[in-house]
């Protein structure tokens, strides 16, 4: 399969690790569109949001757990935004679930 995020996991495609473990990766965005702007996602390849269920979605619960100790490692005590995109039309390019978590700034109110 050739899927972007499951090449990053593997190291074959370089990246900015903010944090890892046996289960997610979360690292820099190639092109940040907040001064924070870190993607989680889990080393099980799951296409995305539309893709959980009862088996596959204990992942998720991890990933926020982290999410919340990553935003602080960050310095993002004013508040953060966390985004999925899902499919054509959420917007999603990457089909490897991911989670963006955006912030350093007052972000836009606008969300469509
Ligand atoms: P989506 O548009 O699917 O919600 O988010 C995909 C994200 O992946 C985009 O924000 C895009 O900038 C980021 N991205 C795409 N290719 C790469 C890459 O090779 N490395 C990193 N670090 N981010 C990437
Ligand atoms: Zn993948």
């Amino acid at each position: 399969m050739d899927c972007l995020f499951c090449k990053i996991i593997k190291g074959e495609i370089p990246s900015t690790k903010v944090y890892e473990d046996d289960k997610i990766l979360a690292f820099r965005d190639i092109n940040p569109q907040a001064p924070t702007h870190i993607l989680v996602i889990p080393k099980e390849h799951i296409d995305g949001v539309d893709a959980l269920n009862e088996e596959n979605a204990a992942v998720v619960a991890h990933i926020f757990a982290k999410i919340a100790e990553i935003a602080k490692n960050e310095g993002l005590v004013n508040g953060f935004r966390v985004v999925s995109n899902v499919g054509e039309d959420g917007g999603q390019t990457v089909r490897h679930l991911h989670f963006h978590i955006l912030g350093g700034k007052k972000l836009d109110t606008q969300m469509a």
